[in-house]
């Protein structure tokens, strides 16, 4: 046994070609349907976090970019909301169907620009955001049975930001509903990772979508915070840090636009002494180092039972040694480039806390490349629930363990926590997993498997991780209005 799992295997590299991609120099604003040069006059690069190298070169939009594009959404609306739902159906279709046509490109552009695995922008991000579009076109003539058959109208124009881990996948949760409801968006990209909106741009151009009917306007948090607050939204929807989240919620206060948030988490992996841990231990690489941790719902907090945590350890070291960290391009890649310098940063600063305050660190020998934003996978033990590491949201690829001993304890430890996106139980038993789950302040709970997504599914969160749901039939609601 021991001899079979010491072995390591060394992998030829296998690198994607980028040949096929055709990006262009420079991209403007995608207003009223078309590429144009920014009001504020500038472009900022795009970088490659692998490689620290600019890709592209993307307008800012400023306050009168902001302006502009609420008035040409507002002047799409009427129109678009008007189509029978069969008709704004038909676009969405055709959206889907481009993703899926042109894939290879969007998955080598998305690992490109935000340093994810190609593995995964290529089996999961891409796949996903066309399924989004697919899920919610068939949705766009049966709205009202959705909403338990009530008469419904759209909101009108959205103002959308998403954030820089998932970013076509997040696009898509957003403007597939949004746009099958009959509203126009406004979607704001993160300022790292705008190439797949941009390209998304296109592709909404080659579905002959009707101008103004998505706006794509890049630029950073000015821009996004510019959008919020711009007059004549009538909706605001919104991925990202709970910092911002609160910020945004505070600028809308008073008005009566309605919002949708989905914040962070230090969401709870709860592995019980009667799971098969081997299964178990799978989950939980990819319940953290998936996207080199840089998910919403990352089970960041492993909880593991105390009569088989040094068993799981033991495993869970075993199987972190064998990831693979590096070039993003490269198909074995496990754990790629973190996204940026600022987000290095954080992720440091975070572990650095961790065994300041006493906890124990193990982090996996690996070359790291010489350029670009890297941190190898880490396991903290002997951690405290009151650590920062256990409390925080580190976004980056590092576990935090802590231990219990009752099926209480765990439940207890688990919602001790300002945030409930998500949780994992690993058992045997399926009713300890229900009775489990249904104790659980988290808006999603994983049984026997994790960071599992479907366009069929709600996805949303509890306290501090914010409200609203993105996903299935309840990802209509905040998209629509009753009528009666
Ligand atoms: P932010 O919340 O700052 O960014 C998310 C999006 O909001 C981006 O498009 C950003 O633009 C935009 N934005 C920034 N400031 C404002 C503002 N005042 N008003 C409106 N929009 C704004 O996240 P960060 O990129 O700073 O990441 C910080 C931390 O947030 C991470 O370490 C992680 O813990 C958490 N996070 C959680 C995510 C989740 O999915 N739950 C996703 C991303 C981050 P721009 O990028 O151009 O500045």
């Amino acid at each position: 046994m021991s001899v079979r799992t010491t072995v390591v295997w060394d992998y030829a590299p296998a690198p994607e070609s980028a040949d096929h991609v055709r990006l262009k120099d420079r991209y403007g604003l995608f207003i009223d349907g078309d590429f144009s040069e920014p009001a504020s006059g500038r472009f900022v690069p795009s970088i490659n976090p692998a490689t620290e190298e600019p890709i592209a070169e993307v307008a800012y939009g400023g306050p009168d970019d902001v302006v502009a594009a609420v008035q040409s959404a507002r002047a799409a609306h009427p129109k678009w909301a008007a189509l029978p739902g069969l008709e704004r159906a038909k676009y969405l279709f055709r959206i889907a169907r481009l993703i899926q046509e042109r894939a290879r490109e969007l998955a080598v552009v998305e690992t490109l620009d935000g340093g994810k695995p190609l593995r995964e922008s290529r089996d999961v991000d891409i796949p996903l955001a066309a399924a989004h579009f697919f899920h919610y076109a068939g949705w766009a003539d049966k709205l009202r049975y959705g909403v338990n058959a009530r008469e419904v109208s759209p909101l009108g124009v959205v103002g959308q930001i998403v954030p820089w881990n998932f970013p076509l996948l997040m696009a898509a949760w957003k403007l597939a509903p949004a746009l099958a409801c009959g509203n126009v968006a406004i979607l704001k990209p993160a300022e790292t990772t705008p190439l797949t909106a941009l390209l998304l741009a296109e592709i909404c151009q080659e579905a002959e979508l009707p101008p103004g009917v998505v706006t794509v306007l890049t630029g950073d948090g000015d821009t996004g915070a510019a959008l919020v607050r711009a007059p004549g939204l009538n909706k605001v929807a919104f991925t990202g840090s709970t910092a911002v989240g609160r910020d945004i919620q505070a600028a809308l206060a008073g008005t009566n636009i309605p919002l949708t948030l989905e914040l962070g988490g230090k969401s709870a992996n709860i592995v019980f002494e009667d799971a098969a841990l081997d299964q178990a231990v799978e989950g939980i690489v990819n319940g953290i180092f998936f996207n080199q941790g840089h998910v919403c719902c990352a089970g960041s907090r492993l909880l593991i039972q105390e009569s088989v945590h040094d068993e799981v350890i033991a495993k869970l070291w075993q199987r972190m040694r064998r990831l693979r960290v590096g070039d993003p391009l490269d198909k074995n890649t496990d754990v790629g480039a973190i996204n940026s310098a600022e987000q290095l940063a954080r992720i440091e600063a975070l572990v650095a806390a961790g065994e300041e305050e006493g906890a124990s660190r193990q982090t996996i020998e690996c070359e790291l490349p010489e350029r670009g934003y890297w941190f190898a996978p880490t396991l903290f033990t002997d951690v405290s629930p009151a650590h920062r590491i256990a409390v925080e949201e580190i976004f980056g690829p590092v576990v935090s363990v802590l231990t219990f001993r009752t099926q209480a304890e765990a439940i207890e430890k688990a919602n001790n926590s300002r945030y409930g996106l998500a949780a994992g139980i690993w058992t045997d038993k399926g009713a300890k997993a229900f009775e489990v789950a249904s104790a659980l302040q988290a808006g999603v709970v994983w049984q026997n498997t994790y960071n599992h997504f479907d366009p069929t599914a709600a996805f949303g969160g509890y306290k501090e991780s914010g409200f609203g749901r993105e996903g299935g039939p309840a990802g209509l609601r905040p998209y629509l209005q009753i009528v009666q």
